[in-house]
């Protein structure tokens, strides 16, 4: 039932940027800061821009809101994430996503945004006892267009499945109920230890993959009396640290990681193209289905769902490269 849902004027992606301090090894090679976040919303490139770079790329970007080196990542969230994470709880899909080159702070800002949300989630839950609440996690990973259970020891790709009812589901994913807070803490440890599984056969999995931490939030009214359509509702929210972005745009290096590169490119354009028509309001042909990413997505996305993106960088200048591309990136999905 989505019919607390946002309706469709108000149907937008939600984008912030967050700009990570300068690390010892930046600072080391003596590079001072190139970005600086002049408000909530701007970010500016403060070193004089070449002549050529000049009618290239813009000195000035603005989003739904920026971050800077000092801030937290509880106000990142508060700010940037949780208007469309809470979405779940009144029956609202819902996707957050960190997006940005390797090192720039993806999986740091992901995992203090999912904790947040589920200290949040709690905290609801502890005030509004007129519903029964439940909620199930699930985790995955999709590396070389292969899904993988985060749950389980089973390592075998996990198939995807068109229900009439749900649209794309994973086949044989784990779900867990979820008992309390600590048993959420477990159930990200074995996530990690399943990630580290792969991390060790395969190099660098970690820039190369999309990890999902699934939350799906079942409510029900407990006085049955009133009877409406708000009685029971049902949505799942994910958190989704994807890979390093940086695989967007050097796919077509020669060589064995040509076939990484292509399937990681794949899933990460895709996503880009799916993201930025829903962000022009296209309602033509969105094409979910041309990645396993997108079609494990696509309740989440687009329709009533609602979108948040963080994307990070660095404020390096060895990386002003990546961090144009993502602040690209950024613009185009506004
Ligand atoms: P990614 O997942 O994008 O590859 P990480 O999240 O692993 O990057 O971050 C790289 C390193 O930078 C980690 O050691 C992380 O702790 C640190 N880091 C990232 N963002 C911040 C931040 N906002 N403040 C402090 N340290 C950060
Ligand atoms: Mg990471």
């Amino acid at each position: 039932d989505h019919m607390q849902g946002p309706s469709v004027t108000e149907e937008k992606i939600y984008v912030s940027v967050r700009m990570r301090p300068l690390n010892d090894k930046e600072r080391l090679r003596n590079n001072v800061p190139d970005w600086d976040c002049i408000n909530n919303t701007t970010i500016i490139y403060r070193s004089q821009l070449s002549i050529s770079d000049r009618s290239m790329y813009p000195s000035a970007y603005t989003f739904d809101r920026v971050f800077g080196p000092e801030s937290c990542t509880r106000h990142v969230y508060d700010q940037g994430a949780k208007e469309v994470a809470f979405s779940v709880v009144s029956g609202v899909n819902a996707s957050v996503f960190a997006y940005g080159q390797t090192s720039s702070g993806k999986t740091y800002t992901m995992s203090g945004i999912t904790d947040c949300a589920l200290v949040d989630i709690y905290d609801y839950i502890g005030k509004h006892k007129e519903r029964e609440f439940i909620l199930k996690f699930s985790a995955m990973e999709i590396y070389n267009e292969s899904v993988r259970d985060l749950l389980s020891t089973d390592t075998s790709p996990l198939r995807l499945l068109d229900d009439p009812e749900k649209g794309t589901v994973v086949e044989k994913l784990t779900e867990e109920t979820l008992l309390d807070w600590n048993h959420f803490k477990e159930l990200l440890s074995v996530c990690e230890a399943q990630r580290q599984i792969g991390e060790t056969a395969l190099n660098e999995v970690s820039s190369r993959s999309h990890q999902i931490l699934r939350l799906t939030v079942e409510s029900t009214a407990r006085d049955f009396s009133t009877n409406d359509k708000f009685s029971t509702l049902t949505a799942t929210v994910n958190f989704i640290d994807l890979a390093g972005s940086e695989r967007a745009s050097q796919s077509l290096s020669a060589g064995t990681r040509l076939k990484e590169g292509c399937h990681i490119n794949r899933s990460l354009l895709t996503l880009g193209t799916v993201i930025r028509k829903l962000s022009k309001g296209k309602t033509g042909h969105i094409p979910f289905r041309d990645s396993k990413l997108t079609r494990i997505l696509q309740s989440s996305l687009g329709g009533n769902a609602r979108t948040a993106i963080i994307c990070t960088m660095s404020p390096a200048r060895i990386h002003v490269e990546q961090s144009r591309n993502t602040l690209l990136f950024a613009s185009c999905a506004k």
